[in-house]
């Protein structure tokens, strides 16, 4: 499986991304992953006034925009430092196609900051890499997962992001070795 990481919006800490990107080259099997060099600036529709946050469907739709300009690569990952949100949810993680190319992460609500902690690059890099396997988990068709270590597993919380691993267990694992060897 060949990864794209696309940053969105304002600058996203470049060693973030650089580890995240190792991360997923070890997590998934038989896969390469680069960072695009370039930014996809966030769509001015997708900000809500009212809750100060952003559509993150709007922002996927346009991700999935890159996917068919991007013919090499089998995924594409945004990465972004705003808030989002879907319209019956407070806020989301993150969101993806499932199954599909397309999905999108936000490091806001994985910065300690957030909770009023001291900045943590090593836990923001876990957490980030959990919800980037997670996204992708999604576009390879995998749904949510009942065993609360596992990546699959939803997140409603951070303490549910700080509790599943970054790895996908058993079951999951053999469904996704069996949608990358579908690939191509
Ligand atoms: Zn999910
Ligand atoms: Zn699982």
């Amino acid at each position: 499986m060949k990864i794209g990481i696309l940053p969105v919006g304002q600058p996203v800490n470049a060693s973030v991304i650089g580890r995240i990107q190792e991360s997923l080259k070890m997590i998934f099997p038989k896969t390469t992953c680069i960072i695009l060099d370039k930014t996809l600036p966030i769509p001015e529709e997708a900000f809500n006034k009212a809750r100060q946050q952003y559509n993150s469907t709007i922002i996927l739709n346009r991700i999935h925009g890159c996917t068919e300009e991007q013919e090499a690569l089998d995924r594409i990952l945004g990465i972004t430092n705003v808030d989002l949100f879907v319209p019956n949810l407070n806020f989301v993680f993150g969101e993806a196609e499932c199954p599909g190319k397309a999905a999108l992460i936000s490091l806001k609500r994985l910065k300690p900051e957030f909770y009023g902690k001291t900045a943590n690059i090593d836990l923001l890099v876990e957490r980030g890499t959990k919800e980037a396997v997670h996204e992708i988990g999604h576009t390879l068709g995998l749904t949510h997962c009942p065993n609360p270590f596992c990546v699959m597993h939803f997140s409603n919380s951070i303490f549910d992001t700080d509790t599943k691993q970054s790895l996908f267990c058993n079951r999951c694992y053999l469904k996704i070795e069996k949608a990358v060897n579908n690939l191509r």
